[in-house]
């Protein structure tokens, strides 16, 4: 049996634990260690990636990543594979209690009805009773909506208190909301987000949306966490890693986790899925920390919310 209440991280540790609490990170020692959402839900620290895994590979790579130890799998309606995520969880044997399932709802099904329906849909594919933890994919933005955008993402967050009250959907939050999106949307919310699901990773820190998170009891998580592969060819990680035997996949994450932000590394490859959690074992220091804090332009979309049109 997992334990959720090990090494739970209180609700005030919100700041950068390598320099306001030393040591203090080194509390997780699994990925089945949690963070604690603001309404109390324990969140297993590292999540299991599945953009652009295909249906096809999709049953057998979640099976495998539960197998190799990670609880928490982090998918979207978009992602089209929402089926063969729910069998693979269900090909794990593990009872439901024990996972952390999140999906998105993707931008075409904005509004109230609209969300409400798509929330339904989205746990049939995966065939489950509820989700531990849904996102609003993407703020609309006034590039395409104009002034409705604001309106719409307030409907569409009324949905999700309404998800959230039924019991569908144990914990509500955002993807890729920045602090001028979040901040009209709590003039009009009458349950605050608990998460944004932000990019996140070396040479793209983010750290006035994280810090503005962290500030106001939002638990950031990291999509891309490689940058979606390409920032781990960059020779500073490599070099940093070298120093403590570990990859630059297993620094990104290690760097991730000590800025209090949960990463959502994605692999389809059985050693990888375990390496990228193998993470427990050491910690980057402060000098190394600041180093990768000032990397820039090293890879990922580094996407602007304002100016996608999708
Ligand atoms: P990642 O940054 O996790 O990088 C994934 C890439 O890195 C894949 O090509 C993978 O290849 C490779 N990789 C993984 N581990 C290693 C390793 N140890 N050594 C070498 N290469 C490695 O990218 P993602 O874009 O997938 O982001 C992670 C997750 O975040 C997504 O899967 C999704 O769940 C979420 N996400 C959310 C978004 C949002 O808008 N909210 C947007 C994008 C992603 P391989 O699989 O072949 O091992």
């Amino acid at each position: 049996m997992l334990d959720w209440n090990r090494h739970t991280r209180t609700a005030d540790a919100v700041r950068p634990m390598h320099t306001e609490q030393p040591g203090g990170i080194m509390r997780f020692s699994s990925c089945t260690d949690t963070f604690t959402l603001a309404n109390g839900t324990a969140i297993p620290c590292i999540g299991y990636g599945t953009f652009e895994t295909p249906a096809d590979e999709a049953r057998v790579a979640v099976r495998e990543a539960l197998e190799a130890g990670y609880r928490h799998i982090d998918t979207a309606a978009v992602y089209g594979n929402q089926e063969a995520v729910g069998a693979g969880i269900r090909d794990s044997g593990l009872p439901r209690e024990q996972l952390f399932v999140t999906s998105k709802l993707w931008n075409t099904e904005r509004g109230y009805d609209k969300t409400l329906k798509a929330c339904d849909k989205t746990l049939n594919e995966l065939g489950i009773e509820y989700l531990d933890l849904y996102l609003i994919h993407w703020p609309a933005n006034r590039k395409q909506f104009g002034d409705r955008a604001q309106e719409l993402k307030a409907e569409t967050w009324r949905a999700f208190e309404e998800l959230y009250k039924s019991g569908r959907v144990k914990a509500i939050g955002l993807s890729n909301f920045l602090p001028h999106h979040i901040e009209p949307l709590a003039r009009t919310a009458a349950i605050m987000p608990m998460v944004d699901q932000l990019e996140v990773h070396p040479g793209w820190p983010q750290t006035s949306a994280v810090r503005y998170c962290q500030d106001h009891g939002i638990q950031v998580e990291a999509w891309g966490p490689f940058g979606h592969k390409d920032v781990l060819e960059n020779p500073t990680l490599a070099s940093i890693g070298a120093k403590y035997g570990e990859s630059s996949a297993q620094v990104c994450v290690r760097w991730a986790l000590q800025h209090d932000v949960l990463p959502l590394p994605k692999s389809v490859h059985e050693d990888r899925m375990k390496s990228n959690i193998d993470v427990f074992d050491f910690e980057l220091s402060d000098d190394d920390m600041r180093v990768i804090d000032g990397l820039r332009g090293i890879g990922g979309s580094c996407a602007d919310p304002d100016a996608v049109d999708f």
